[in-house]
């Protein structure tokens, strides 16, 4: 999916620039009453005239568990700008419930990729017994043009809660300063997975299938956000000069791919006309 918003950025032209890789840790108020964007050693990366902040990591309280971050970074400037539609952006965020989920990827080569393709469906949904019986909740099979197959299998929310603290060792939050995976957790963990999703396949699939699959785990300790989420008339304060989009706006699609596009969609038009009104 991320080609989407890569296409989406080529229509902007060769004026937009585009700065990414690097986890925002600190926002401050710029000189010209707009916002700088510090790194974790208050590096400044960015300036910007308005902000829109798609994701809600810096609004929202996990970040102090997940990060051990005092406070979230945009609480401050909350407390200091006296901006009411802002206070109520921040609480209504911050009172989003988040579900996890764990993820086991695996990278199936030829032969062995065979019986994975053979197999007579390429997306698994599990019900509620299935997801109790065998802690997973969704299959994906993607065949590869090389005759490789990729497998997904996402845990349920229970299984990744009971394992909050195992973090996949190629997550991008595994790089952050301050946070050390166990291997040894993620590796019972992986192996606990690969048992599961054996034991939902048989007897189509056979242990020697995985052989040389390179398992990897993935954790999103936010990966869906739950409803009702930011109401849309929220989701610009011009006194403040931000605004917020992403898949946690209540609206149709909320929490999906669709629910980030509308939410986008709607900021946009109305944050055109507020950057227009704006003095300066
Ligand atoms: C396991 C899993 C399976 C899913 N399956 C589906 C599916 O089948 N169909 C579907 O429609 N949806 C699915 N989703 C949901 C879908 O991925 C999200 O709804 C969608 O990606 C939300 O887009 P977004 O732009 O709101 O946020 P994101 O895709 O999370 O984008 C936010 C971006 O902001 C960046 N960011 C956040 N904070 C900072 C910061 N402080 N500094 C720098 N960068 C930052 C993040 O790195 C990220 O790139 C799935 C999600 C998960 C976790």
């Amino acid at each position: 999916m991320d080609q989407l918003c890569r296409g989406m950025l080529e229509l902007g032209g060769a004026d937009l620039q585009l700065n990414g890789g690097c986890l925002v840790r600190h926002l401050e108020r710029s000189a010209a009453g707009g916002w700088d964007l510090l790194d974790h050693q208050q590096q400044r990366l960015g300036v910007a005239d308005w902000l829109v902040l798609n994701g809600t990591l810096l609004a929202h309280p996990r970040c102090q568990a997940l990060l051990g971050w005092s406070e979230p970074p945009l609480q401050p400037l909350v407390r200091q700008l006296g901006d009411g539609l802002l206070e109520q952006a921040a609480a209504a965020i911050a009172s989003i419930e988040c579900s996890p989920r764990c993820a086991l990827m695996l990278l199936i080569q030829p032969p062995l990729a065979e019986a994975w393709r053979r197999l007579p469906f390429r997306l698994l949904s599990f019900d509620t017994a299935a997801q109790a019986r065998w802690g997973l909740s969704r299959l994906s099979i993607q065949p590869l043009e090389d005759g490789r197959c990729v497998v997904v299998a996402h845990s349920t929310a229970e299984v990744a809660t009971l394992h909050a603290d195992v973090i996949g060792s190629r997550s991008s939050v595994a790089r952050l300063p301050g946070v050390t995976p166990s291997l040894q957790r993620e590796q019972e963990l992986i192996e606990a997975l690969s048992a599961a999703l054996l034991a939902v396949l048989k007897p189509w699939i056979t242990s020697p299938a995985l052989e040389g699959a390179e398992p990897q785990l993935m954790r999103w300790g936010a990966a869906f956000p739950e409803g009702p989420g930011l109401p849309s008339r929220l989701t610009l304060c011009p006194q403040s000069r931000i605004g917020f989009c992403g898949d946690f706006i209540s609206g149709p699609g909320f929490g999906r791919i669709e629910g980030a596009l509308r939410s986008g969609e709607g900021l946009a038009p109305r944050l055109l006309a507020a950057m227009g009104a704006a003095p300066g």
